[in-house]
């Protein structure tokens, strides 16, 4: 049987006092093992108490499980720009973090607003893309990523959650319209990861989310039959190039 290199774009470490979740390091370890994931971009929950903390246990863990796990920075933008950008500068330079998160639920921002802009600035300093949540509430609508998907063009946005069953047609037109705009298919129903991968292919991002959502994404996959080829492109290729990871 051939064994595909799987990328889970989208997985958190910590507690979250907003969903009231929390995912212990031996949790993200078991996982890793048990499904064979190759790496793992791990970001801190909205709702983390203290997310620099968090940004440290998870450079802890990436150098224990060597290659297995990489951070996505996650920081509430509304904190003000000289706290966001110490923080991003330290996860980025020192600790090679390889994404932004921009939690729009979780920290009531859209990705419009003035506070996000020093986001994009350090996304399109280290070149690292920018993971936006996308569903549900009023800050969460996918076109709000329009205008910076145009203003920063060198940026990569991946569309966490894919619209969320909510927006399909809309995250799907922006991934057609703009080069740098990506789709994460965590929670997504399966005709819409259907319409994804048969639209743009090149463009999906394999997604877990939660521990608990992993089979079922994983369950996803296999339900479309995929061709080999596309489906190492979802579960591997695309996230490779977008994080541009050494494996
Ligand atoms: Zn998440």
């Amino acid at each position: 049987m051939l064994v595909l290199k799987i990328v889970d774009s989208h997985m958190h470490l910590g507690p979250c006092n907003i969903f009231v979740l929390n995912i212990t390091k031996d949790q993200l370890t078991n996982y890793i093992q048990k499904y064979g994931i190759t790496a793992t971009i791990v970001q801190p929950f909205p709702g983390a108490p203290d997310p620099i903390k968090i940004h440290n246990e998870i450079y802890e863990l990436s150098k224990e499980l060597s290659g297995k796990i990489y951070g996505m920075a996650c920081v509430n933008p509304h904190i003000g720009r000289e706290k966001v950008s110490k923080e991003l500068e330290r996860v980025l330079r020192e600790f090679k973090f390889v994404a932004i998160k921009i939690h729009t639920a979780g920290h009531a921002i859209s990705p419009a607003n003035p506070n996000a802009d020093v986001i994009f600035e350090y996304a399109a300093k280290y070149r690292v893309p920018v993971m936006i949540h996308t569903g549900p509430g009023p800050f969460s609508d996918p076109m709000n990523v329009a205008p910076r998907a145009e203003e920063y063009t060198d940026v990569k946005i991946i569309l966490a959650h894919a619209g969320f069953g909510i927006y399909t047609s809309g995250v799907l037109w922006l991934a057609k319209k703009y080069d740098n705009v990506y789709l994460e298919h965590s929670w997504v129903p399966i005709y819409d990861l259907r319409l994804f991968i048969d639209q743009v292919p090149n463009k999906v991002l394999f997604g877990t989310d939660l521990i608990e959502n992993v089979p079922v994404e994983f369950a996803k996959i296999e339900g479309l039959r995929l061709s080999t080829d596309v489906k190492e492109s979802v579960l591997y290729r695309n996230a490779k190039e977008v994080f541009r990871l050494p494996i």
